[in-house]
């Protein structure tokens, strides 16, 4: 099963960066209002990330760390309307056949916390009790410390530390209502506070897309029976890219979605002074009902499909396409 493992590990841990996504993603699954992340030598040396979300209990510690263990869905029906980001199981067992792994966790109902530890091929069932508040944190020690060829791969801690940032800020952008820290060798980055009132989210996007985006921004939003959209586009982001697309909180790289945003874009800006979409910077939020769309295309969990294509692709097109002509009125 390890040798599973660390095959499974090459689709969803290629670097720190894809790590840190799993985890946090995780801690978002959890509930989390806070999650704070340290990092050393560009995530390569140590990865923490501690949350304040539900936890796992006692007997679950172990179960968590073996492959293809969710408790994010129980049947087939769960896997047609996935609302978690997580759902296949995979990334602890992927992350901890290739590092040292320290599981610490406690829920509201118990009265202390529990860890397990695993190594690579040994994983020691060890539960044993620790100090922690409600909520679980992750430790991951020397990616790919068995694994020579793969950590060969690696690169400076400084592109390291990027691909960690762009993660981070994905994240920030998808739950403005989660705190979110970054330490990197033992100093403060990033802080990405909760919004605490709406009106707050555009300080927040703001702070993580630049003020040129949010001062080019024109706002989108938009409904129409199980569909909704929101966010921010801006004809002519100067810096560089601003392009996030999420589909019910997960980001996506979407052909059908980027045809759409293009098409509206070029279409309908004023008198087609742009001929190239380049330089269209945006943030959208596209929800739809979780039956409506399979997110199970990709153990990285960035593609979908849509089971009515074309009228997601419609609805997209003519919410960009208002947003762009009302702007121009
Ligand atoms: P998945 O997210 O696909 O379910 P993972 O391997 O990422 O698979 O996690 C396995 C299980 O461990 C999760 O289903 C969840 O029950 C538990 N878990 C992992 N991280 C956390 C966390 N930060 N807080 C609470 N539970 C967690
Ligand atoms: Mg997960």
């Amino acid at each position: 099963p390890q040798l599973a493992n660390q095959i499974a590990a090459g689709e969803v841990v290629e670097r720190p960066a894809s790590i840190i996504k799993e985890l946090v993603e995780n801690s978002i699954d959890a509930g989390a209002t806070r999650i704070d992340i340290d990092i050393e030598q560009g995530g390569c040396k140590l990865i923490r990330i501690r949350d304040n979300g539900c936890g796992i209990a006692k007997d679950e510690l172990s179960l968590a760390l073996a492959r293809h263990a969710t408790s994010k869905i129980h049947c087939l029906d769960d896997l047609e309307a996935i609302m978690s980001l997580g759902f296949r199981g995979e990334a602890l067992a992927s992350i901890s056949s290739v590092s040292r792994l320290t599981l610490t966790s406690k829920t509201q109902s118990q009265s202390e916390g529990w860890q397990v530890y695993a190594e690579g091929r040994d994983m020691s069932a060890v539960v044993k009790p620790a100090a922690h508040p409600q909520g679980t944190t992750v430790e991951v020690l020397d990616i790919f410390y068995n694994t020579p060829a793969r950590r060969r791969f690696l690169k400076t801690e400084k592109t390291e530390f990027s691909h960690i940032d762009e993660v981070v800020r994905r994240i920030a952008l998808a739950c403005p209502h989660v705190n979110i820290t970054l330490q990197h060798n033992g100093k403060p980055v990033r802080l990405y506070r909760a919004v605490q009132a709406d009106a707050q989210i555009e300080k927040r996007v703001a702070s993580i897309c630049g003020m040129s985006f949010m001062k080019n921004a024109m706002s989108l939003s938009w409904q129409h029976d199980d569909l909704s959209i929101h966010g921010w586009i801006a004809p002519h982001a100067k810096q560089e890219h601003v392009q996030y697309f999420y589909v019910n909180g997960r980001i996506v790289k979407d052909r059908l979605l980027n045809h759409a945003l293009k098409q509206a874009f070029l279409e309908n800006n004023s008198g087609g002074t742009y001929t190239t979409d380049e330089l269209l910077g945006y943030v959208i939020h596209l929800n739809l009902d979780p039956h409506q769309v399979d997110v199970n295309v990709h153990p990285a969990k960035h593609e979908v499909r849509f089971h009515e294509a074309r009228l997601v692709h419609d609805f997209v097109y003519q919410a960009v396409a208002m947003a762009l002509t009302e702007h121009h009125q």
